[in-house]
């Protein structure tokens, strides 16, 4: 039998005993894929593999015989392509349901305290007054002794965590570089002292992301770096201008140059009905020319209007639905251009802090939030770092207490690992419809597997021709 080509690695893996039966996975999604292939994806483990139409007609044969509880009948070819089905967890012992496995990891990550995660906007200022911006125009520095409360925040449970996360978040963080460096070395030296392990990333606009500042942050233990386009040049600098009414497009790109080679790039490109897929062409034109093209990771994200300031970009942003549409466009002309692309349908613990309990977003005054989208509206707050934490308080509550597991159609949904409800925030504060609440993985999987197939097997055999 031809072997089955594997394209994504299971996330997660498992040993299944000798003496047990096995099942078949309810996440299993395979799909043709032109004439001379079948993709298969379980949306359990995230493994992605190609199968050949003989794969595919052994493969119905197994999952046959596992209907019928005839397992131990299976021919060699169906016992070989049997161990590969369970090495990508396609099937399962039947002992364990995936969806109780599934429950209880999203559980155990929930409330966990072996790690500790902090959003940390260590000033509000930003120097750039970009039209749909939630932050509006807000002030203020964390002064020294909110950094002081951070970092006995982070004491108290030093000696219990494995890992402490931060994510450099504003206003611009870059404009409180120092802030950044002191907080940095507090947090480097309790990771020694009560042995954790200290990580960064930083969420900037990119125009303050100069060669020194990158040295800088790479020595501040920050490994990823995550900036914001908003299109070309010629629409970027119409949209994210700075507040003195310059251009930035061409520094950022400037600065990505240098930056790439030190630290992992993540590009977000936030899309709305106004951005087209000759924007993107272009852009992608102007990050291929500043050689940006096999170092950057980009990735897709619907503007939406998250709150009152920012209601004045609704009519123009995309539906779940629409939008699943165009972002399969997108990521297929990425491949089409060589790009690498960020997005797999990848299994996930928790959607986002909001359902954490070990996980906080704080403003520069040390005022603790659920949401990135919420930091600095001290409506949404839910106390301060200096003093005991309140879950029960309302503004606590109000996005965690959301559980996939107890809504019915989420329950059953196949792509419930991927998506695990969605964003708390959205279900909680926006009076969505089920169609919006969705993942955008529930309108494109099909299409956006096939568009992932392409991309890994193209890198595998790169002589392949046009495939979609
Ligand atoms: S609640 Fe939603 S918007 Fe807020 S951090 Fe989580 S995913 Fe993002
Ligand atoms: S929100 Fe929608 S896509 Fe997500 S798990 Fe629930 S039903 Fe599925």
């Amino acid at each position: 039998m031809e072997r089955v080509v594997t394209l994504s690695m299971p996330f997660r893996r498992f040993r299944k005993s000798a003496d047990k039966m096995t099942t078949v996975s309810r996440y299993n999604h395979i799909q043709p894929w032109g004439d001379d292939y079948f993709i298969a994806y379980n949306g359990f483990t995230g493994a992605v593999a190609l199968l050949t139409p003989q794969n595919y007609q052994v493969y119905n044969r197994v999952v046959e015989k596992l209907k019928n509880g005839s397992e131990p009948d299976f021919s060699p070819e169906e016992k070989e392509l049997f161990k590969q089905m369970e090495y990508g967890g396609f099937v399962h012992a039947d002992h364990c349901d995936q969806q109780e496995e599934l429950k209880f990891l999203h559980h155990y990550s929930r409330y966990g305290s072996t790690s500790l995660g902090l959003v940390i906007a260590p000033t509000m200022a930003c120097n750039m007054a970009c039209e749909y911006c939630f932050e509006s125009n807000k002030k203020g520095r964390m002064s020294d002794e909110t950094i002081d409360d951070v970092a006995e925040f982070v004491k108290k449970s030093a000696d219990n965590i494995a890992r402490f996360e931060v994510t450099w978040y504003g206003g611009e963080p870059l404009l409180a570089m120092d802030i950044i460096e002191r907080m940095s070395g507090l947090f480097t030296d309790l990771g020694r002292e009560h042995r954790f392990n200290y990580g960064a990333d930083i969420i900037t606009n990119g125009y303050l992301l100069s060669s020194p500042v990158v040295d800088k942050l790479a020595e501040l233990k920050v490994r990823m770096v995550q900036v914001t386009l908003d299109g070309p040049s010629r629409l970027h600098n119409k949209k994210r201008r700075l507040k003195n009414g310059k251009p930035s497009f061409e520094t950022i790109i400037e600065n990505l140059k240098y930056a790439s080679n030190k630290l992992s790039i993540s590009i977000r490109i936030n899309v709305d009905e106004n951005f087209t897929i000759d924007h993107l062409d272009e852009l992608l034109d102007e990050l291929t020319r500043a050689g940006l093209r096999d170092k950057a990771l980009i990735y897709f994200e619907s503007l939406e209007p998250v709150n009152s300031v920012c209601a004045n970009i609704a009519e123009t942003c995309h539906t779940t639905r629409d939008f699943s549409k165009v972002e399969v466009d997108y990521y297929r002309l990425l491949v089409e251009k060589g790009f690498k692309i960020d997005k797999l349908p990848a299994p996930m613990m928790m959607y986002c802090l909001a359902q954490s309990l070990s996980g906080f977003a704080l403003d520069h005054e040390g005022d603790l939030y659920r949401c990135l989208n919420t930091v600095g509206n001290k409506s949404k707050s839910m106390g301060n770092i200096r003093d005991n934490l309140e879950y029960t308080h309302p503004n606590f509550l109000k996005y965690f207490r959301f559980n996939p597991f107890e809504d019915e159609i989420c329950r059953e949904c196949n792509i419930l690992p991927l998506c695990l409800g969605g964003c708390p925030m959205k279900r909680a504060d926006r009076g969505l419809t089920r169609d919006e609440l969705c993942d955008s993985w529930k309108y494109n999987l099909p299409e956006m597997l096939e568009v992932i197939a392409l991309s890994k097997y193209r890198r595998l055999k790169p002589e392949i021709k046009e495939q979609i």
